[in-house]
């Protein structure tokens, strides 16, 4: 198994944000700013896990989470997906999981929570380093 995250974001600051936290922790960060892109890198790359933001300027994420799933690319149906929401009142989280998300995250993303969800799923190649 790999350490490559795909991590499917239009926000310039939260991207910033997430590839620091992941890489002090030795994890290689894939960038894709929309959705569309975020698929074709998915299909593309080798990806160990995907960090999934709902709002996207094109399609959204649940769109992207169920192509992901219904993917040619078999594996794509069963890498882990985190998706990451704004809107968690308004029923966000429980449509990305419906959409094949395994778990969500609310935004403002939290570096301590963003860790242990994706080591969950991926180990960590320097977990020693905090
Ligand atoms: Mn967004």
């Amino acid at each position: 198994m790999g350490n490559n995250i795909l991590y499917i974001e239009d926000n310039p600051d939260n991207m910033m944000l997430v590839k620091r936290a992941l890489e002090s922790r030795g994890y290689h960060l894939l960038e894709a700013v929309n959705g569309q892109e975020g698929v074709v890198k998915a299909e593309k790359e080798m990806v160990d896990l995907i960090l999934l933001d709902i709002n996207l300027p094109d399609i959204d994420g649940y769109e992207v989470a169920h192509r992901l799933r219904h993917s040619s690319k078999r594996g794509l149906a069963y890498i882990p997906i985190i998706a990451i929401t704004a809107n968690a009142l308004k029923g966000d989280a429980e449509k990305a999981l419906s959409a094949g998300c395994d778990v969500y995250m609310s935004k403002p993303i939290n570096i301590r929570e963003l860790w242990a969800r994706v080591e969950a799923f991926v180990p960590s190649p320097n977990p020693r380093i905090p």
